[in-house]
């Protein structure tokens, strides 16, 4: 399905709505509806069990929003979470210069996707990988893009905003909506949203809501170390808002203003952090692939351009309907927050460590995942349409989004074959009393029985159970599974068991 049909089933199917729709909507901030939050949840909880409950020294945390304002001083923040930006002068549409550039790259990237495309279906024994070390014009084009690449971290690194500018005029950039190579000049722009506190007014009372969930769990190091007698290495866990006033924000719940952040920071003895940065990254990828995001879809991404406090860093990046971005980061975020925090608290960050007899500060190894991409990545991947028998033997289009039962929204649907058959529908309510305090279940007897599976595919309901005429005489429902189509009979003792064994979070573990 592309982007276009995902964004519109999300709405009908009551996923995502925009925010404030009534009022034309707020960009880059959106509302998720009563499957959505379910889905929602469910990614949550997934990350929370396979992170806090799986983990023996994983604590959890719940940070507030607002900090204090020193906090962001000491993070960086207030100086150095700037995004450049640029204008078009003849359409007026703002850019990210970085991004304009990243684009660029990635058409040059396209061509030469294109040319392998091209011979893999020439040649019966094509080896890839020959073909691009060899092939005289993607080899200059490869060179092209490392070269690119290179400048534009170089420029990111420095902070040099006139090079930003003068590679999108060297590159020949246009603006991808008037066409026109006109640009202003390329400006630093802060992403940190600020507010007032109370009645102080001006700087004093300054706030900001928080860019990252990271903070609230670095300020509390020591709290949840000496509370919980933690020792090193552990790690604290943190699923909450962030806000970040994105330059551009496109791209559905991509980049939005308002987001969901899961991020973990483990603290480990300075020297272990790339032995920790190599366990988090295969432990991570793993977490991606047991919910069933396929392996060609996930890929690594170094980082070319390091930020101000790591010395190692890569995105787990996913192939979303717009091509392979970033889903989560995984950091070697140094001592940098702990020490920061010190210098500007004057309050000691350090850890004591019993085994040498001697305090020091942690370092940092950090994985921070957006939630709403995760979201996102998994409708994008589950949402097909698709060819399957009718009842009659006919063929027939359905439209059936494929997620893990475990994080589906509903676990199965209760059908009465018929709504005005007392018999059916009073069965269909004890049975769906009986299954609602194990799972999210659905009672449904409007249309046709055909109609009513057809939305619960459209969801990702794992079962639908029917109650028909055969379960007021013997206790027996059909049970339809999502993906098979296939329909068995079981009583509707056994139904609690079956459900729970296909739909279980412990399924994934
Ligand atoms: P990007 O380069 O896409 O702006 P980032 O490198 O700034 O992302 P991080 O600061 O590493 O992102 O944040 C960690 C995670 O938070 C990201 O991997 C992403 O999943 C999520 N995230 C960041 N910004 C947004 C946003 N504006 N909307 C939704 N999710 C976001």
């Amino acid at each position: 399905m592309d982007f276009k049909q995902i964004i519109a089933h999300c709405k009908e199917y009551g996923f995502i709505f925009p925010s404030s729709e009534i009022y034309d909507g707020l960009s880059a901030t959106y509302d998720y509806g009563p499957n959505g939050v379910e889905l929602k949840n469910n990614i949550k909880s997934y990350w929370w069990k396979s992170m806090v409950q799986m983990h023996q020294h994983i604590v959890g945390l719940d940070a507030a929003i607002l900090m204090h304002p020193k906090t962001w001083k000491a993070s960086g923040h207030v100086d150095a979470f700037n995004d450049p930006l640029v204008d078009n002068k003849d359409s007026k549409k703002r850019y990210r210069a970085d991004v304009l550039i990243e684009d660029y790259m990635a058409k040059i990237e396209g061509k030469i996707n294109k040319d392998v495309e091209k011979a893999r279906k020439k040649f019966d024994d094509f080896d890839e990988a020959m073909f691009r070390s060899t092939n005289g014009r993607i080899v200059e084009r490869q060179a092209k893009m490392d070269a690119i690449a290179k400048r534009l971290a170089d420029a990111m690194r420095n902070g040099d905003m006139a090079d930003l500018k003068q590679q999108i005029e060297d590159y020949e950039i246009a603006c991808p909506v008037s066409g026109s190579k006109e640009w202003t000049e390329v400006r630093q722009f802060n992403l940190m949203f600020s507010t007032q506190l109370g009645n102080v007014a001006g700087e004093e009372g300054k706030l900001y809501l928080r860019p990252e969930t990271a903070q609230g769990i670095f300020v509390n190091f020591l709290n949840v170390q000496k509370s919980t007698r933690q020792k090193l290495p552990f790690g604290i866990a943190q699923v909450g808002k962030a806000f970040r006033n994105e330059i551009v924000a496109r791209q559905f719940i991509f980049r939005m203003r308002e987001f969901e952040q899961m991020e973990m920071q483990f603290f480990v003895k300075p020297g272990t952090e790339m032995e920790w940065y190599k366990y988090w990254k295969e432990t991570r990828l793993n977490w991606h692939k047991a919910i069933g995001s396929p392996e060609s879809k996930l890929r690594f991404h170094d980082h070319d351009n390091l930020a101000h406090y790591a010395n190692a860093a890569v995105d787990i990046e996913f192939e979303f309907p717009f091509g392979f971005k970033e889903l989560e980061g995984i950091h070697s975020r140094t001592d940098f927050d702990l020490k920061a925090h010190q210098d500007l608290s004057g309050k000691k960050m350090q850890y004591f460590d019993p085994e040498v007899n001697e305090n020091y500060v942690p370092y940092v190894v950090e994985t921070s995942i957006g939630c709403d991409r995760m979201f996102l990545s998994q409708i994008s991947n589950a949402l097909q349409e698709e060819t399957v028998p009718d009842a009659d033997g006919k063929e027939s289009t359905r439209v059936v989004m494929k997620l893990h039962p475990a994080i589906a929204p509903v676990k199965c649907a209760i059908l009465p074959l018929l709504k005005n058959k007392e018999e059916l529908t009073k069965t269909a309510k004890e049975v769906y009393d009986k299954l609602k305090y194990s799972f999210n279940c659905q009672y449904d007897e409007k249309d046709a029985i055909g109609r009513r599976y057809r939305r619960q595919d459209a969801i990702g309901t794992p079962y639908c159970i029917t109650i028909d005429f055969d379960t007021v005489e013997n206790q027996t429902v059909t049970i339809r599974d999502r993906d098979t189509l296939q329909q068995e009979r079981v009583h509707i003792d056994e139904l609690k068991s079956k459900v729970f064994a296909k739909t279980d979070m412990s399924t994934l573990f």
